[in-house]
């Protein structure tokens, strides 16, 4: 997937000769490259060190069973860097056991090589019964987010909570830690994802995690939205592109390139969710995936705010997404077993001057996802939300230079992401295999500072 034409001039200059001279010289923050997905590439640059010793860890060894492993405290073979470890924390359960962390991780640390991951499996407090198991279950977060910050050279950390009835063999596991232990979660990082005890079914080949679904993508003809139809459709999925009939020449190249449909529509017209009903409907058996990505800004301080920019960015961002569900299900054209994706930000959960309409409605996605998660799951759908933090796209390009730059400097990753980092993530959610995993919300903004 091709990168968006970077106006990030600071990496480019700190990756060159004197460039990178200069910066190690002056203190300056050197951005690493990092390690994105390549279908038939290792999903990790070396082994994956697996530990602990609760109920996942014998099942994870069999999940990952294509991956190479280094099992228990053997630690990386000779001077070879660690593509990954994991750590199955569930086994602890009182305070003195959090040990088993600091004695797996901390020799381990340095070991790490470019783009490697940390994962910590957990058992998701809010449902443990025991009152010291709940509270050092609860401390996971605080370990993983913090270590997420000592890590170099593109190295991230998630926490994954694992149902305490899960079945342990269950897809939902395999897939989100083979999200997370590859390219495809680059600039994903510190961030808890829940799994449910539901079973899912593991695709004939992980490579096409979407075969013979049909996906929905709003906002499709360019930016974040045109990445994830070229990402799902990439992972096996028949993609409908929409997008404002005003877009309609970019459009029709989204649809074409990706070998699916375009479909000019303003997502917030009265009878946007009748006429996806009547197309899925006539043309394939329904909608199997719904992303909905499309989105606006229309900036000011809420001293200055005209109705308008309130109420458009409200219609766009917020009505629509809740509106084409509801119109979806009404017309039973969204299939059991589908999947919801909507697009936060991180500028729903930290909040952000001039943004007062925006930061409401990516909230109030947060909200959707919130509400909907028990009403959708009563006929296996799932719906979860990512929440891009400064990404690479014509909208952040437009940012004044200075607000641009710290943009891209304040989080871990040291710099912004690129929109298949978003559409990655978009795809684990949206797959047969993650049906397990809904009700979750993942920023995927390297750990920025804002809002953490
Ligand atoms: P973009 O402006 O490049 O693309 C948005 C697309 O949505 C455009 O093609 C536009 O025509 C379409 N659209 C707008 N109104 C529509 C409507 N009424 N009906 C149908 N289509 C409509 O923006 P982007 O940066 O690619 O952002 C995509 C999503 O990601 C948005 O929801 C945005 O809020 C969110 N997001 C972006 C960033 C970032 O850094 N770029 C960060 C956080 C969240």
């Amino acid at each position: 997937m091709p990168d968006a034409p970077s106006t990030d001039f600071y990496a480019a200059f700190v990756k060159s000769g004197p460039g990178s001279f200069l910066a190690s010289r002056l203190g300056l923050p050197q951005p690493p490259s990092l390690r994105r997905y390549q279908p038939g590439k290792p999903a990790l640059a070396g082994p994956v060190l697996l530990g602990g010793s609760g109920r996942l860890v014998e099942p994870v060894r069999e999940l990952l069973s294509d991956y190479d492993l280094v099992v228990n405290n053997g630690g990386a073979r000779g001077a070879e860097k660690l593509g990954g470890a994991v750590f199955d924390a569930t086994g602890i359960t009182n305070i003195d056991d959090l040990k088993g962390l600091y004695e797996f991780f901390g020799p381990q640390i340095r070991s790490l090589g470019n783009s490697a991951r940390i994962v910590v499996l957990g058992t998701t407090p809010e449902l443990i019964e025991d009152l010291d198991e709940h509270i050092v279950q609860r401390a996971l977060e605080g370990f993983t987010r913090s270590v997420a910050k000592e890590l170099r050279d593109g190295a991230t950390a998630q926490l994954v909570y694992v149902h305490p009835k899960a079945s342990t063999g269950a897809s939902g596991l395999a897939s989100t830690l083979r999200f997370l232990l590859s390219g495809k979660s680059a600039y994903v990082d510190a961030q808890v994802i829940r799994i449910t005890d539901k079973d899912a079914e593991a695709p004939a080949d992980w490579d096409k995690p979407l075969a013979g679904k049909v996906a929905l993508v709003t906002g499709a003809a360019r930016g974040i939205g045109a990445t994830i139809a070229e990402v799902l459709s990439r992972d096996g999925a028949h993609v409908i592109a929409a997008d404002i009939p005003a877009a309609g020449e970019a459009l029709s190249e989204v649809a074409n390139k990706v070998g699916g449909t375009a479909l000019p529509l303003d997502v917030t017209a009265p009878d946007a969710g009748a006429k996806i009903a009547e197309l899925v409907k006539s043309r394939h058996s329904g909608l199997d995936i719904v992303v909905n990505n499309a989105g606006i800004t229309r900036d000011k301080l809420l001293a200055n705010m005209d109705e308008g920019k309130w109420n458009s960015v409200m219609a766009v961002n917020l009505k629509a997404p809740k509106q084409l569900v509801d119109d979806l299900l009404a017309a039973g054209a969204l299939n059991e077993g589908g999947s919801v994706v909507d697009v936060s930000s991180i500028a729903g959960i930290a909040g952000n001057r001039g943004q007062t309409n925006y930061g409401a409605t990516k909230a109030g996605v947060i909200g959707i996802v919130d509400a909907y998660t028990p009403v959708l799951a009563e006929k296996n759908i799932t719906i979860n939300a990512v929440a891009p933090g400064f990404i690479e796209t014509a909208m952040t390009a437009a940012i004044p230079l200075a607000t641009r730059q710290a943009g891209r400097l304040m989080n871990s990753l040291q710099q912004g992401g690129q929109t298949v980092d978003v559409a990655e993530t978009i795809s684990y959610f949206a797959a047969p295999a993650s049906a397990a995993v809904t009700g979750n919300v993942v920023r995927v903004c390297g750990q920025s500072l804002l809002g953490a």
